[in-house]
């Protein structure tokens, strides 16, 4: 008896044992890809605008999470936006992540090189295919090093409304989403132990300030934005866009009515986003050994628009589009913890983004905009060709079901797959 006791016993360890040895890490690496010489830079449809100076370095920023034996990739490029068909590469060149768990995400910024290869109609471009190759090879580096990275962690989860004058909706003021989620992982060992590995900022904004016409190249309100947080705890800093569409921009407006559109003030809002986001995540409670999950929904958009037909079918990356003019991407959703992420291969309009954040499993509503591509505005069919002011964004949408496509697909894929953590 006492022989078989010691025998359960030993079972009973050896599976406690296992379960420690399989804790929640994470790991976190950057690259420079500030090119040298510089390199025009896009802010949309069109031939890139020269530059002559540059405000901050452009970054690959990459998080690696692990749990058992799921990893799963977030990664940020300080670009206007990056399409799958550049994002395929890199996936091939991760080893040890699937490559449905590596989600690519795009901060936005409108004035760093064009990654989308826009070409005009008499076939110029002002495209720079060795630098897309160069930031391929740099991305795919910073996530086997995050992954190489990996140290034993808790994280920290939290959603609040950012204070103070960040962000605005340019078509309707107060049509914008002041949510902004963070997530930050903490060593629970090591040299860096209690210290924060990474923090995440998700949060709805268009890094404009600069723009893409004063010959600045620049990362814009996000590069102050990642010194702030590494300053203050330590930790790499990574921002994810979020349903930021339609038009919810930087709130750099001045007294007498203009624009500041300057570097001090992607210093003062960076750095505003950046406080406000360690005011939210300061009070959160440590998740211990959290849960991590990852799923993906392989979906297809009927391109209908004109100028994103042109666009798709002449661009210098060779787009993968058929005859039927259809192009297929991936949304992702993450359980992180207590949150749960669901990817925007776009820009949606912030009621969309209420919407599914409404609808995610979990407490801590996070969506990463412009992630695993980047296919312009996601307007709603009601909202597609309706007022004026939405001209602009319907051109450069997709076409009028896009939205119902990506909201139908989204609810599936929630639908289908657990809660995050404590929902
Ligand atoms: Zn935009």
């Amino acid at each position: 008896m006492r022989k078989i006791i010691c025998s359960l016993c030993i079972l009973i360890l050896i599976i406690l044992n296992l379960g420690q040895a399989q804790p929640f890490r994470a790991g976190a690496a950057l690259r420079i890809i500030t090119p040298d010489p510089l390199l025009p830079v896009s802010g949309g449809v069109g031939i890139p605008h020269p530059t002559t100076e540059q405000k901050g370095d452009l970054f690959v920023r990459t998080l690696v999470l692990e749990k058992g034996k799921i990893r799963v990739a977030i990664v940020a490029m300080d670009n206007l936006g990056f399409p799958a068909v550049l994002g395929d590469r890199v996936r091939k060149l991760v080893s040890g992540i699937p490559p449905e768990n590596i989600l690519i995400g795009a901060t936005h910024t409108h004035s760093a090189p064009d990654a989308y290869g826009f070409m005009d109609e008499k076939g110029n471009t002002g495209v720079d295919l060795n630098y897309l190759d160069w930031c391929i090879q740099q991305m795919a580096e910073a996530i086997n090093e995050a992954a190489g990275n990996l140290q034993p962690a808790v994280l920290k989860i939290a959603v609040g409304n950012a204070r103070g004058k960040i962000a605005y909706n340019y078509y309707a003021e107060q049509l914008y989403d002041p949510r902004c989620g963070v997530i930050q992982a903490i060593a629970t060992s090591g040299a860096n132990k209690g210290k924060p590995l990474a923090t995440l900022v998700n949060y709805a904004i268009h890094p404009e300030v600069i723009g893409s016409e004063q010959g600045i190249l620049s990362p814009d309100l996000c590069g102050p934005l990642y010194d702030r947080i590494e300053a203050k705890t330590g930790g790499m800093a990574i921002f994810m866009s979020s349903a930021q569409g339609g038009m919810v921009t930087a709130d750099n407006r001045q007294p007498d009515g203009k624009e500041a559109r300057t570097w001090e003030e992607c210093v003062r809002i960076g750095e505003l986003l950046a406080d406000e986001a360690l005011r939210i995540i300061d009070k959160a409670e440590s998740q211990e050994n959290p849960n991590l999950y990852c799923a993906h929904r392989d979906i297809k958009f009927p391109v209908t628009s004109k100028l994103m037909q042109f666009i798709l079918k002449n661009s210098a990356l060779k787009y993968e589009v058929d005859e039927n003019f259809n192009v297929p991407t991936r949304l992702n959703l993450v359980n992180i913890g207590t949150a749960q992420v669901l990817t925007i291969p776009g820009e949606a309009l912030p009621n969309i983004g209420y919407y599914l954040k409404r609808n995610l499993k979990t407490h801590h509503p996070f969506l990463f905009g412009l992630t695993n591509d980047a296919f312009g505005y996601i307007l709603t069919n009601v909202d597609f060709d309706s007022f004026d002011r939405y001209e602009y964004i319907t051109r450069t949408s997709l076409g009028e079901q896009i939205g119902e496509i990506y909201i139908e697909e989204a609810l599936k894929l929630i639908e289908g797959n657990p809660a995050a953590d404590g929902f």
